[in-house]
């Protein structure tokens, strides 16, 4: 059976990584500043998540969501202490889409609305719900194309003041847009969604899902502007390559039995997996470091010429560059053995590790400015 050919792909094969490094099948060795998609938190294959998921291998893998599972709860009580939103409750699943298909069916499920506020540039996953609400018509199929979703510009106050009425759901938005190229929400514009949200009854939705788990040197994005949100959607770094998701959920939304479900969701590997990626963010202080090294790398990207725009928080991190610099990307990935994102048509995101560390971050800086053709400051 051959592969259904949707990705395309680099002609190398990762076989080994540790830390925010892989080794390829012939044996290079590549800086890995991209995590497979932000996925890689707390460092490729770090000890105490390796040991973490053996040791509960040991115990027991899998059964269903019909018995009583500590692990879960021991995973709740800890996001809950680390992510500041102590009486949110945890609903989990497996993928960052899935989550944000659960938020937008709670939004309706609780208000009893169908209408739903997006943004444009906004990238919310592949799910027939979630995609509706990602402005990319390319990947939105007929099927799912009956959503009723309105896409507004991002920080546009006025188009927003203007379309939010009693008749919304939910306002989705990320804590940073990810796909769509680095964009960030204004605080002041966040403020305006959390007031309006709260004036008409519709809920806030904050996807999460690249920006969150302390990537920005905040646990997520949003809590730069003072907001609350009524529902967060959580994956990628949440279990540092191994698949799991999850919505926080306010606690005036009241659940009744059967109201969302999954069988893989919340399984004792994923809890386990994502239970050591918050000890290891608060044992190794990951959010400080990723504000630290954010802030840094963001100083130097600034002083190239040549880069036309560099915007981010913590590390995530996007740099603008002219047509002419396009093969920047591969030049990095094929002369420097370094890893990194893109977002069309010429931006270049870093979503490395939060445990990378300054002579890495340094590393990157001297390929830039080889391939940039100017020195490195300091
Ligand atoms: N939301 C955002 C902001 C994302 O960046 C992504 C993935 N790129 C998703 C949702 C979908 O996540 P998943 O691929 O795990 O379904």
């Amino acid at each position: 059976m051959k592969l259904f050919d949707v990705y395309p792909l680099f002609p190398i094969e990762p076989i080994k990584a540790t830390g925010s490094w892989l080794w390829d099948s012939e044996g290079k060795k590549y800086l890995d500043l991209y995590g497979g998609h932000a996925v890689i938190s707390i460092g490729h294959n770090h000890p105490h998540f390796v040991e973490a998921l053996k040791s509960q291998l040991d115990k027991i893998s899998f059964y269903s969501n019909s018995v009583k599972n500590s692990l879960q709860e021991k995973l709740a009580e800890k996001l809950g202490q680390l992510s500041g939103y102590p009486d949110h409750q945890l609903f989990l699943c497996n993928s960052g889409a899935e989550a944000n298909e659960n938020a937008l069916k709670l939004a309706s499920f609780v208000t009893g609305r169908k209408k739903v506020i997006a943004f444009k540039k906004a990238f919310h996953g592949r799910t027939s719900g979630a995609v509706a609400a990602t402005d990319n018509p390319k990947i939105v199929a007929p099927f799912n194309a009956g959503h009723d979703i309105v896409f507004l510009p991002l920080n546009d106050d006025k188009a927003f003041t203007e379309t939010i009425n009693k008749d919304i759901a939910a306002v989705i938005i990320e804590g940073i847009q990810g796909v769509g190229g680095i964009q960030l929400p204004n605080d002041s514009f966040l403020k305006l969604l959390a007031a309006k949200c709260k004036e008409v009854g519709a809920l806030l939705i904050l996807d999460e899902v690249q920006s969150g788990y302390g990537r920005t040197g905040k646990f997520f994005a949003h809590q730069y502007s003072g907001i609350e949100a009524d529902l967060i959607t959580i994956a990628k770094g949440m279990g540092n390559g191994f698949p799991v998701g999850g919505v926080l959920i306010h606690p005036d939304i009241k659940p009744w039995s059967g109201m969302l479900g999954t069988t893989f969701g919340g399984n004792y590997l994923a809890c386990a997996a994502a239970l050591s990626v918050l000890e290891v963010i608060e044992q190794e202080d990951l959010m400080n470091n990723a504000l630290k090294l954010g802030n840094y790398w963001m100083e130097q990207l600034n002083s190239f010429a040549s880069i036309t725009e560099v915007r981010g928080k913590g590390l995530m991190i996007g740099f603008d560059l002219p047509d002419s610099l396009s093969a920047l990307r591969k030049d990095l990935l094929f002369q420097h053995h370094i890893f990194t994102g893109e977002a069309k048509p010429n931006t270049v995101r870093l979503l490395p590790s939060l445990a990378l560390t300054k002579n890495e971050a340094v590393l990157f800086l001297e390929a830039l400015s080889i391939e940039l053709k100017k020195p490195v400051l300091s």
